[in-house]
């Protein structure tokens, strides 16, 4: 069938970018130039009007002339789709799945397309976004909390079907397949057209009586509640997927899906980085000389923690899996980093600052060698 064809842009005499106004006129000025009624008996005539015909049917269709763009004859020939068997399959091989969107192209190649125009075909329903704030806390633990989101559902009180007595026809005109298909015979060869059915709308089914609640979409805008699991360690911007809680799907589809993202609130000591919790805990000075147990805060409340004496102001520690858990792991968790901030104390009373003075005569250059140090550079410097 398709040897020694000629391409269909060269059939037309159009450029492969030409518009679809361009397509049409060529089409018109080569029908009529090659039109039986004006060549009787002409069989050569006969031959060019047919390939005219069969040139403007692909490229007329956007569906058709994508396919045609990309895989010449072969995405447009019907015995090509015939030997397919299995279209729906391709996207299923392994294999396959090296290639991106081959399973796809093979989906609109072999039919697929023209499955995704029609409308009364099963399709997903659309997914809907709702947003949770969580607390640190929650977060770190996982928590299951309801949001609401709006979605459009199956009305309740037609069932879905738009009638109000329940009712549903199929349409006459398109036998309820949603498409008119005209089928022109033109010296035998069958050009095939397909239209949505203008009687239902595409739909298949003719209501006589619609529901008053829905008034005969069968469908309504609700907003619903749902029970979300977060899993513990979900951090902020991510996004929790919970299947079939999105729209309704079409003709008898599977309803979309709701996705909620996730808001972190502040907390007023922890900041978080990926895994590791972080804070800043004050020490007194003294507790920083001679070193102290202190009681650091955790995601697990406080933790005992011994800082070593002569520990410095800025000294970050850390205790190991204190931290936030794995999302897909939460016994594996991150660290809880803390720095120590030494305080230097303040309103002392003469007393106390007299013993801090006699303290101060005590000490020598080991006790502050940071400073020590300092001010030997200086000295290189300014003597
Ligand atoms: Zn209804
Ligand atoms: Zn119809």
């Amino acid at each position: 069938m398709a040897e020694n064809k000629r391409d269909y842009y060269e059939v037309l005499g159009v450029d492969k970018n030409a518009s679809a106004e361009e397509i049409k006129k060529a089409y018109r000025k080569s029908a009529m130039k090659y039109h039986p009624d004006r060549n009787p008996g002409d069989k050569e005539a006969e031959e060019k009007f047919k390939e005219v015909g069969e040139a403007y049917e692909v490229l007329s269709d956007p569906d058709k002339k994508s396919r045609y763009d990309q895989f010449g004859f072969a995405g447009v020939d019907p015995s090509y789709g015939g030997g397919a068997g299995g279209a729906g399959g391709y996207g299923g091989f392994g294999g396959f799945g090296d290639f991106g969107d081959l399973g796809d192209i093979f989906g609109s190649f072999f039919g697929g397309g023209s499955r995704r125009s029609s409308q009364n075909v099963p399709r997903q329903g659309e997914n809907v976004g709702a947003r949770l704030d969580l607390t640190f806390e929650e977060a770190a633990f996982g928590v299951e909390k309801e949001v609401s989101a709006q979605r459009i559902e199956n009305c309740s009180d037609c069932k879905g079907t738009g009638s109000a007595d329940g009712k549903v026809e199929t349409c006459s005109q398109c036998r309820g397949t949603g498409q008119i298909r005209t089928v022109q015979s033109v010296f035998g060869m069958q050009m095939q057209s397909t239209t949505t059915c203008p009687q239902c709308s595409g739909r298949g089914k003719i209501v006589k009586n619609p529901c008053n609640t829905c008034r005969g979409k069968g469908k309504v805008r609700r907003t619903h509640k749902v029970k979300v699991k977060v899993p513990a360690g979900i951090d902020n911007g991510q996004t929790v997927r919970i299947r079939g809680e999105g729209c309704v799907g079409y003709n008898g589809g599977p309803s979309g899906d709701l996705m909620v993202d996730i808001y972190i609130k502040r907390h007023p000591i922890f900041e978080r980085d990926g895994l590791h919790v972080y804070c800043e805990v004050p020490i007194s000075f003294t507790q920083a000389a001679l070193g102290a147990e202190i009681e650091v805060p955790t995601l697990d409340g406080k933790v005992k923690f011994d800082i070593p004496e002569g520990t410095q102001t800025g000294k970050m520690f850390s205790m190991s899996g204190r931290g936030i858990p794995m999302v897909n792991n939460p016994k594996r968790r991150g660290e809880h980093r803390f720095t120590v901030v030494v305080e230097t104390p303040t309103k002392l009373t003469k007393e106390q600052k007299e013993l801090l003075r006699q303290l101060d005569g005590t000490l020598d250059g080991k006790s502050s060698p940071k400073r020590n140090k300092f001010f030997d550079t200086i000295k290189d410097f300014f003597d």
